[in-house]
């Protein structure tokens, strides 16, 4: 079977496309990025060890974030940023765990200095019905001052989706949970199908959020970064 293309980004700090694999290196060149890191040696933030991460949801790789997190920073504080930006629909159970459901539990109390090294992949889940998984890999880190006085940065993060509609095949806008469940289709629909669309067991067709919790538990987005 042919591999899909791999679904793309776009840096935060200058909007160019760039690839999964192309992250770190578009970093090193990016000069928006470049002009962060100039202000932040510029600043009065402490020297510390800042962690560039890779966040992917564990299923579907097309949703996938590049974050630098500061050591002296909780894992509290990046379930909160995973939360506000991919997660958060009421308020569920989460937590982090090396090994997934059945590996260890990682507090979120501890910092990530005392937890991170690189080619770690933390798994973090949030809600232990309808769980949303989603693997956090430690790629890269380096010593110096946070570009910004939050403990997370967003580097860069995968482009919406490519949707089609399943009744016509233009770009789509909508999903049907029922579809999905139930008849084994994408459920995608686009903005004319989605108005003659006769299902309603699971609620209304709702919108397609650039998150992997689109489709489940009621998620209603709105997938944007919290700052
Ligand atoms: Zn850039
Ligand atoms: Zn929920
Ligand atoms: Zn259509
Ligand atoms: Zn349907």
């Amino acid at each position: 079977m042919p591999r899909r293309p791999e679904n793309p980004g776009t840096c935060a700090y200058c909007g160019e496309i760039i690839t999964k694999r192309g992250v770190r290196k578009h970093m090193q060149i990016c000069p928006k990025r470049q002009e962060a890191l100039a202000s932040a040696v510029a600043s009065n933030r402490p020297l510390e060890t800042l962690w560039h991460l890779r966040v992917q949801d564990a299923c579907d790789k097309d949703f996938w974030l590049d974050l630098e997190m500061v050591g002296s920073a909780s894992l509290e504080k990046l379930d909160r940023y995973l939360r506000a930006i991919w997660l958060e629909c009421c308020g569920h159970l989460s937590k982090f765990t090396i090994g997934g459901w059945s590996g260890m539990d990682v507090g979120k109390a501890r910092k990530a200095d005392s937890v991170f090294d690189p080619g770690l992949v933390l798994r973090h889940l949030y809600d232990f019905g309808t769980t949303s998984e989603t693997d956090i890999k430690v790629i890269d880190f380096r010593q110096g001052q946070a570009t910004s006085k939050y403990p997370v940065a967003l580097l860069a993060r995968n482009q919406m989706p490519e949707a089609v509609c399943q009744e016509c095949g233009k770009p789509a806008t909508w999903i049907c949970i029922e579809c999905l469940y139930e008849e084994d289709k994408t459920g995608h629909l686009c903005d004319e199908h989605v108005e003659v669309h006769p299902h309603d067991n699971y609620g209304e067709p709702a919108p397609l959020y650039n998150s992997p919790r689109t489709g489940m538990c009621g998620y209603e987005g709105p997938a944007e970064p919290p700052y």
